[in-house]
């Protein structure tokens, strides 16, 4: 597989440091609102990559923080008068729903900043006595002059980040440039008692601090949104590398921005819609598609044309598989279909082949397509050949899987129903009729209509 590298600027072999194991850290959201579709995009897309290495046979261990206290978070708790950790629940739980419906993977290890303290401490005091980093008055900074590669990410060099850097100083750092590793705490605001005194910790070091906790020294893969190359991720290379003495991330992958009215979708802009709202109007698997419609590396337009399209295609992806999970039901063998099913191959390897190319979901997209026209082709000619039938559902849902998308069918329904009413009546067993009532409730909302029978539990589509 090729991947376009951003701290060589080429696309190159991918080749994991261990065999077939590959590490992958992403950096996660802040939690103090709901995401907005511009942060779903890396979400979806480093979901995706994770999928396919899968897919290819790798064992990935996908690492993906949540930054659990910031500004941001201080300033929410304060406006609803209530305390950030509180703030910081809330928003991981509400991560991890709209994650669920736009089909992203739980990652193996979800680490949060504020459970990583003793452990940024440690790599903060490594920094002070190696002489990449000084504290002054209860801050600590980190002095990216003393690592000589600073701006090997961003391909910056240090004279314009000098420049850059002058605006606003603050008197006590020795340079423009320097950045806090650890902020001593102002009143009112939560801290952690440390060598410098009570303070928090800046937002690099978390990453560099957990990805060298739960993946080791060097990592296969770094990823983030474009925003991310400088400072942060230029920070957290120049932190680790200085820590450790050793390469951090061989891989870094940066997707391109979703705009609106040409303009990025941030929350500082005010012009955003959560992933949340726009569930309401589009099915969350719509946006999933329209995501990875676009190759990830170019920037895509959110607007209502561009969603009601994708909710068409993906309409017509439904269709193939609901038309072949309806012949089937019929369906018998005939005579042989191996040719038939042959001629499916071709797909698959344009599948893999524009997936291999730095992830290009967009052309991986149009090769299901080609795949569906073909089926159709062979389904208007009159083949309803079993074998071949079944072989092309199996087809189409691998590459529709790896894409995560076309997740629904009436089979993962069933089941899905099922599992709940088997927790629901454990539940009245362990005589918790709250959560009994909950469960009931939550099929209510999938059209799900229960009857308590004697002879158990039946249920039906409302
Ligand atoms: P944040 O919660 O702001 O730290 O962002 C989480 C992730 O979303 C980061 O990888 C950002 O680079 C990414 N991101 C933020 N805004 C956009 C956008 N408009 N388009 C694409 N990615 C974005
Ligand atoms: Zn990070």
């Amino acid at each position: 597989m090729k991947l376009y590298n951003t701290l060589t600027r080429k696309k190159e072999e991918f080749v994991p440091l261990r065999e077939n194991k590959v590490t992958m850290y992403s950096c996660g959201p802040t939690v103090y609102n709901y995401f907005h579709i511009g942060n779903a995009r890396p979400f979806i897309i480093f979901d995706t990559l994770r999928r396919f290495l899968r897919y290819r046979g790798y064992d990935v261990t996908f690492v993906q923080n949540f930054t659990d206290i910031d500004d941001k978070l201080i300033n929410k708790a304060r406006e609803e008068g209530t305390t950030v950790p509180e703030i910081a629940e809330r928003y991981i739980r509400e991560y991890f729903v709209d994650a669920e419906g736009l089909g992203i993977e739980k990652a193996d290890i979800h680490p949060r900043a504020t459970e990583n303290i003793p452990e940024i401490i440690e790599f903060i005091k490594i920094l002070i006595d190696k002489g990449y980093a000084y504290e002054v008055d209860g801050d600590v900074y980190f002095s990216p002059r003393k690592f000589e590669e600073y701006g090997k990410l961003s391909h910056y060099n240090i004279e314009e980040l000098e420049a850059g850097a002058r605006i606003g100083v603050d008197e006590r750092k020795k340079d423009a440039m320097d950045f806090a590793l650890w902020k001593a705490q102002k009143p009112g605001e939560p801290a952690w008692d440390s060598p410098w005194g009570p303070g928090r910790p800046g937002w690099h070091i978390e990453c560099s601090v957990m990805a060298n906790k739960y993946l080791g020294d060097t990592i296969d893969i770094h990823s983030g949104g474009v925003d991310l190359i400088f400072p942060h991720h230029e920070n957290e290379i120049a932190q680790s590398e200085a820590a450790t003495g050793k390469p951090f991330a061989r891989y870094w992958l940066h997707n391109a921005f979703l705009n609106i009215d040409n303009q990025k979708m941030s929350k500082s802009l005010g012009n955003f819609f959560t992933v949340r709202e726009a569930a309401q109007h589009y099915d969350y698997e719509v946006i999933r598609f329209f995501m990875l419609s676009a190759h990830y590396r170019s920037p895509i337009n959110y607007s209502a044309e561009q969603l009601e399209q994708a909710g068409n295609a993906l309409e017509r992806l439904y269709e193939c598989k609901r038309n072949l999970e309806f012949l089937l039901k019929s369906a018998e063998n005939s005579a042989d279909s191996a040719e038939n099913l042959d001629k499916l191959t071709v797909y698959k390897n344009k599948f893999i082949e524009a997936m291999d190319d730095d992830l290009n979901t967009a052309d991986a997209i149009s090769a299901i397509f080609e795949l569906v026209r073909e089926i159709n082709v062979q389904i208007a000619n009159g083949n309803k050949d079993k074998s071949f039938l079944e072989g092309a559902l199996s087809l189409f849902n691998e590459l529709t899987g790896v894409l995560g998308i076309v997740r629904k069918s009436e089979d993962t329904l069933e089941a899905e129903v099922e599992k709940l009413i088997e927790e629901r009546q454990q539940a009245r067993k362990a005589k918790n009729y709250k959560l009994a009532d909950e469960i009931r409730d939550k099929l209510k909302e999938m059209g799900i209509e229960l009857q308590d029978t004697p002879n158990g539990v039946k249920w039906k589509k409302i």
